[in-house]
């Protein structure tokens, strides 16, 4: 903690216990505020995150902006002055699990939604090109990329569900479509597969 110097400020990017678990432990050497969107994570006084709001601090400006989708709560944090050290003064964006760095991001099957989730990527996409510090995994050069990416890959899996239902027909459990179009993947990730093909089909349904 010594060699971070000091904490002012701690912001939650969403709920997940590997973002907010290590929250106390660090206010009590720090003594650092922290903030969230929602009351659970709430330390000292500075009140809940809003979308849109501008925060100064450490001498960064940094802007909130609701990326719900991998949960309800899911923000991502827009940083224009980085004193061009790492983003050649083009800002950068702070995504957490909503563009992860590595693998895919996972929908909560709690709050989680992939039309939000969709969406998400879509403002985020409207940033413009900044490089983009993930919650897992290196940093990524290209917003746009990134997300255009990340878009193409969602709109594959879906147009497979699509293929699987028009077989199935549209009644179909997402067990039956994972057994359908996971043929080729171990078995035992199919129960991980289900959440994600049940994320799918409630966005199915709801369109
Ligand atoms: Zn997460």
């Amino acid at each position: 903690i010594a060699a971070l110097g000091k904490i002012p400020l701690v912001l939650i990017s969403h709920k997940h216990d590997d973002h907010t678990g290590g929250i106390d432990k660090l206010v009590g050497l720090t003594g650092a505020v922290v903030r969230s969107v929602g009351s659970g994570f709430l330390r000292g006084l500075g009140g809940p995150l809003t979308d849109g709001e501008v925060i100064d601090a450490a001498g960064l400006r940094i802007k909130v902006m609701a990326t719900p989708g991998h949960t309800a709560d899911s923000l991502s944090f827009i940083v224009d002055d980085v004193r061009g050290e790492r983003s050649d003064g083009k800002g950068v964006v702070l995504t957490a699990d909503t563009v992860l760095g590595r693998g895919t991001t996972v929908i909560d099957n709690e709050d989680g939604s992939l039309q939000d989730y969709l969406e998400s990527l879509r403002r985020l996409q409207g940033l413009g090109n900044r490089m983009v510090l993930p919650g897992h995994g290196p940093d990524l050069a290209d917003l746009s990329a990134v997300t255009a990416m990340y878009l193409a890959h969602r709109e594959e899996r879906l147009d497979q569900v699509r293929g699987a239902l028009r077989e199935l027909g549209d009644d179909a459990s997402a067990r039956q479509v994972v057994e359908h179009v996971y043929t080729d993947v171990d078995q035992k990730l199919w129960d991980a597969a289900e959440k994600s093909v049940q994320a799918q089909l409630e966005y199915l349904r709801a369109i």
